[in-house]
């Protein structure tokens, strides 16, 4: 017979072995293993009492909650697939993925309240919506408290999906991507076997990262499997990311760029304790080595770089603390690679007709693994284009040197043609951020007569500094090739990111290239 492990096994191992240990905490709400299983048992017969049938939509509406992980598990227990919604969504775009998922259940966070009044005109009538507002026949408690605590006995296979999580939409439509049991369980353990987590019972993470975004549910998930305390904050704040990281036992966190330089930037870092973290993971969008090197600075812990994307449930390349210790003791260039291929990961590198490329050429890079997902959800032609026996198509342009470490250039939809050369902006971003006066940069393509496009630097200047466009190119004479150099400056107060960190170039390109393809992405 077939005797999958799922994702709710673990904790039900956890809720009988160590049932007093606290797993969840959200500011003054604390669970404990064993009342976590009480409560997803009591989510996932409330959801049979729906007739919920294997494969059907719960999505879940909020910042991030205890509610999330309760969500997820239930889901898991009755073979329901799990659709944490990006709350930052206008009503039109949450309603477009509520309705593309087809939900049958709507549970609905108080943080999200406002968010629903909106929201209700654009949904379909087949969803039933949970929350504590009085307009809604299923009030969260009350509804629970209805069904028992006990286990359901539902038989599922491990391609049964689990999740449902969009892509962050940085480059177009975001998309679901299904995710099965099996998918996140090779993601949790190959993460305990390399970087992600190095997990002890009764330590502590903090889930910063959005649950709806893989970094934030794969965190999680992996953090309840191992036995931990999860500290949920609802949103990222840099201020209590630090005082948490002072008075509980957190050993490893994960982090986006974006944060590491909101945290760096916090007046009197340096005098804070972090000698108890032991690793921080990082990935989601590209780190610059200054970044980098301030972080590793000031932190002293170990590092591990994750390259990944939502499609890939976890991560393809890991950058490990080893690599990061030979990047310092003379091997520089590290710094700036993702790393080599995951345990149970394949890389190549791909032309355009599907081709692999010659060694150490720029291609498109493919990951394969058990974590694949296992398709976008009513998106053939997509999933089509994206999925090749297991391949995924990343999108990344990059490429590999000798002793196989990749390095990525940037995304092919950023990629700027300027007079016939490719110019990947990372590269120059990279170089730009070095300059004392610049907090943070995104570099464009405009539209130019001359050389169908041209660079344009989108600027952030530090405090009380100033720059001007030559200034600019002046920096960057050393640092890069000519053609490679924005001539035009524009300085603006913030980048525009979304939730995850994640650089919303499609929103700069905009307002250059209105009715064309190249503002959308
Ligand atoms: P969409 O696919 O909707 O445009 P997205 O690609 O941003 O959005 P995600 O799946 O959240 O959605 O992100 C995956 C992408 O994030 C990768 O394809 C890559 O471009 C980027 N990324 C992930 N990890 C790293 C990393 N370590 N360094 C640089 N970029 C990274
Ligand atoms: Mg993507």
């Amino acid at each position: 017979g077939n005797f999958p492990v799922l994702i709710h096994n673990l904790t039900e191992f956890y809720a009988r072995s160590y049932p007093d240990n606290t797993c969840l905490s959200l500011g003054d709400k604390q669970l404990t293993f064993s009342e976590l299983d009480a409560q997803v048992n009591q989510l996932a017969n409330a959801m049979l009492s729906l007739e919920f049938s294997p494969g059907q939509r719960v999505a879940i509406l909020g910042e991030n909650s205890i509610e999330h992980a309760i969500c997820f598990l239930a889901a898991s227990k009755v073979g329901a697939v799990a659709v944490p919604l990006n709350y930052r969504l206008a009503p039109v775009e949450l309603a477009y993925v509520i309705n593309d998922a087809e939900a049958r259940l709507l549970l609905v966070m108080d943080s999200a309240l406002e968010q629903l009044t909106p929201l209700r005109e654009h949904l379909s009538a087949k969803v039933n919506i949970v929350s504590s507002s009085s307009d809604d026949s299923l009030h969260w408690q009350e509804w629970l408290e209805q069904f028992d605590q006990s286990a359901p006995q539902i038989e599922l296979g491990r391609d049964t999906p689990i999740l449902q999580l969009y892509t962050s939409g940085t480059t177009g439509n975001p998309k679901g991507v299904v995710l099965s049991q099996y998918n996140m369980m090779s993601t949790i353990m190959l993460g305990n076997l390399t970087a992600a987590c190095r997990p002890n019972v009764g330590s502590a993470g903090i889930g910063i990262a959005p649950l709806f975004h893989i970094g934030g549910a794969g965190y999680l998930l992996s953090g309840l499997a191992n036995g931990m305390h999860i500290i949920i904050h609802e949103t990222f704040d840099p201020m209590k990311f630090l005082d948490d990281i002072e008075q509980n036992p957190v050993e490893v966190v994960f982090m986006v760029p974006a944060m590491i330089m909101f945290i760096l930037q916090i007046p009197g870092i340096e005098k804070r304790d972090f000698s108890g973290v032991k690793q921080i993971a990082y990935g989601a969008s590209p780190i610059s080595e200054s970044l980098l090197r301030q972080a590793i600075d000031i932190f002293k812990c170990d590092f591990a770089q994750l390259y990944g994307m939502t499609e890939t449930a976890g991560y393809g390349t890991v950058l490990v603390q080893n690599d990061h210790a030979k990047a310092l003791a003379g091997q520089p260039e590290l710094l700036r690679s993702c790393g080599r291929p995951n345990i149970g990961a394949s890389v190549k590198l791909m032309d355009s007709h599907g081709n692999e490329v010659e060694q150490g050429e720029i291609g498109e890079i493919w990951l394969k693994s058990n974590s694949s997902m296992l398709h976008y959800y009513n998106l053939e032609a997509a999933t089509a284009s994206s999925l090749t026996d297991g391949w995924v198509h990343t999108g990344d342009a990059g490429y590999q040197d000798e002793e196989g470490y990749i390095y990525l250039k940037d995304r092919i939809k950023d990629m700027v043609v300027s007079g016939g050369e490719n110019i990947y902006p990372t590269e120059v971003e990279n170089a730009l951020v070095q300059h004392p006066g610049i907090a943070d940069v995104a570099v464009i393509g405009v539209p130019d007569e001359k050389f169908g496009e041209a660079l344009l630097a989108v600027v952030v200047l530090a405090p009380e500094q100033s720059l001007t466009a030559e200034e600019m190119i002046e920096f960057c004479r050393d640092k890069i090739a000519g053609y490679k150099i924005p001539r035009q400056l524009k300085l603006i107060d913030q980048l525009p990111r979304n939730p995850s960190g994640k650089l919303l170039k499609k929103e700069l390109r905009a307002p250059y290239w209105e009715g064309t393809d190249r503002g959308i992405g």
